[in-house]
């Protein structure tokens, strides 16, 4: 199965009533294709009420950036932190942090050369399997921003070495494949504080990607919870109805807000514009309750 499968290719564009938050987007300051910017334009011309810019690991891409007074849409700054539970890597969203404090400052300086050391480690099992100049294509590639695998499958389709980037994930750097280099990151106690620390709530990002039986989500979940985790992503993308009252169930047996984003890196991407974002279930209490 496909990492994104859960996700239906087609591009519907979902019209919603009531307020339009998409709390989980990417700029070039990570590995969307956008600059803030940019992005911010598209999400005032898709009717988005509140934006959450929450770049991997940084937030570079809201330091130089100053959003127009007069426009309607809301930016939320925030960050998904790389971290690990029970050897799975997992993504922990920060919203509404302040971008300027120290211990969050300090952690992302973390994260960033545990990113340099990982792409050194990508570097050479690419390596040993006869690819060549992944780590000066990568990081041609990812120019200012931190090196993502998104680099190297950009790369290896750039410099003909794979035919796609379903070919680059598939064989070389999607989950259990040797470019999925674990356990470099930071804590799941510690990405929670710095975000804490940053005045910030933490969200467990995209719950249905990582695979787990739902046993073992429930148990994430609590765990998250326990460490101070304060949020789930219900829904993420354009995902299944079914799915989204799941998890609407789990954040509230949990006593998790709920949160909700298209996780957008470009346009035409497979999983969802953005502001491609249902609603969430009534029964759930947003993370925006008390901004
Ligand atoms: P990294 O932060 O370097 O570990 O890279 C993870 C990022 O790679 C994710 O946030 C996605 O943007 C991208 N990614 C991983 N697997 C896939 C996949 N199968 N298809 C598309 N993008 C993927
Ligand atoms: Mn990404
Ligand atoms: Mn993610
Ligand atoms: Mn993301």
């Amino acid at each position: 199965m496909q990492f994104y499968a859960l996700y239906p290719a087609a591009a519907e564009t979902v019209m919603l009533t009531g307020m339009l938050a998409d709390l989980h987007s990417h700029t070039t300051a990570s590995d969307g294709s956008l600059d803030t910017g940019a992005l911010v334009a598209i999400a005032e011309a898709a009717s988005v009420d509140m934006l959450a810019i929450t770049d991997h690991d940084t937030v570079a891409g809201l330091q130089a950036f100053s959003p127009e007074p007069e426009s309607r849409c809301r930016i939320i700054p925030g960050i998904e932190l790389s971290t690990t539970w029970r050897k799975t890597a997992i993504h922990v969203l920060g919203l509404n942090i302040d971008i300027n404090n120290r211990a969050l400052a300090d952690g992302i300086e973390r994260q960033q050369t545990a990113r340099c050391e990982r792409a050194d480690v990508i570097a050479a099992r690419l390596g040993k399997l006869g690819l060549h100049g992944t780590l000066e294509g990568a990081t041609k590639l990812a120019g200012t921003a931190g090196i993502s695998r998104v680099h190297f499958a950009n790369y290896l389709v750039e410099s003909a070495q794979v035919k796609s980037l379903q070919e680059a994930y598939g064989k070389y750097l999607g989950p259990g494949k040797p470019g999925d280099v674990k356990s470099l990151w930071a804590s799941l106690d510690e990405v929670i504080e710095w975000i804490a620390a940053a005045g910030g709530i933490s969200v467990l990002a995209h719950p249905a990607k990582y695979r787990l039986t739902n046993l073992k989500l429930e148990e994430l979940a609590r765990d998250f919870r326990a460490a101070g985790g304060q949020g789930l992503e219900v829904l993420s993308g354009k995902q299944d109805i079914a799915l989204t009252r799941r998890l609407g169930k789990l954040a509230n047996r949990m006593g998790l807000m709920a949160s909700c984003g298209s996780d957008f890196h470009r346009p035409g991407q497979g999983w969802a514009e953005l502001g491609a974002v249902r609603s969430l279930p009534a029964d759930c209490t947003p993370v925006w309750a008390h901004w």
